[in-house]
């Protein structure tokens, strides 16, 4: 499932490959991905355009269109962006195609069809409309704002991290990792910690997510680019801690799969 460090790859292969292109033409073969916009009206806003800028906020893709208006596209649980070189070729559950004048064209699929591709005026008030959080790499989001986010509150901290009100940009997935880097149990109360714990939990996120960047989230050969003693490729039934050897503890969190070290996270 995309998360921030899948997302933000996404953001490259756009400003890569499709910034300051004209889209000579628009496909869209599954209008249900658009949700109550029209096919019709998504097209006549890109179509004879150019993105001119990407930018990213928690799961969300932004990319600016030169005439005004910006192009979203949220991602769901199966979501992908791909530059195809070859205009004949079409990867599988291609939802959403803008076929570029100079060469070649940009893919959205989406196989489980949950995710978005829209439309908005403005970026910021897109955001806001989203409810989302500050983004887990906005410099703003330090220590002190990071802290206070957590203060008081009852619920568990694996959902809390997950909660894109509080950080936009964690999904399942990372937030084990971030949790098994901190040695933290996924089921604990986000307000109980101590201002120990939260500092190493702080910093865990940041470089968890940095991490999976610099490796290249999103790819298919990522998991074996992971670092040693990360918990992400243990991340199955039958799978042992990476720095203990423990058999991981499976259990339901918040509607969520969670994965953990009952020996390095006493969960
Ligand atoms: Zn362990």
């Amino acid at each position: 499932m995309p998360e921030l460090p899948d997302v933000e790859s996404f953001k490259r292969v756009l400003a890569t490959n499709a910034l300051g292109k004209t889209i000579e033409r628009v496909v869209v073969s599954d209008r249900r991905i658009l949700g109550e916009l029209t096919a019709a009206a998504f097209m006549r806003r890109l179509q004879g355009n150019k993105l001119v800028a990407a930018r990213r906020h928690g799961k969300h893709l932004l990319a600016s269109i030169d005439r005004g208006g910006w192009l979203t596209l949220h991602f769901g649980m199966t979501g992908a962006l791909q530059f195809v070189p070859e205009p004949e070729k079409e990867p599988p559950f291609t939802r959403v195609r803008l076929d570029f004048a100079a060469d070649g064209h940009l893919a959205y699929t989406n196989k489980r069809m949950i995710g978005r591709v829209g439309l908005a005026e403005d970026a910021a008030d897109f955001i806001a409309a989203e409810k989302l959080g500050p983004d887990a790499f906005d410099p703003h989001f330090d220590f002190d704002a990071f802290k206070a986010a957590m203060h008081g509150g009852k619920r568990d901290v694996k959902s809390v991290l997950m909660d894109q009100e509080v950080v936009a940009g964690i999904g399942n997935i990372y937030s084990d990792e971030i949790l098994f880097q901190a040695r933290l149990d996924p089921a604990a109360p986000a307000g109980m910690l101590s201002w120990s714990q939260l500092k190493k939990l702080h910093a865990a996120m940041r470089d968890v997510l940095k991490t999976a960047v610099a490796r290249g989230a999103g790819s298919e050969q990522f998991i074996e680019r992971m670092p040693e003693g990360a918990l992400l490729p243990q991340r199955k039934k039958g799978g042992h801690c990476p720095r203990c050897g423990s058999p991981l503890k499976i259990f339901k969190i918040g509607g969520r799969t969670a994965y953990c070290c009952p020996r390095c996270q006493n969960c």
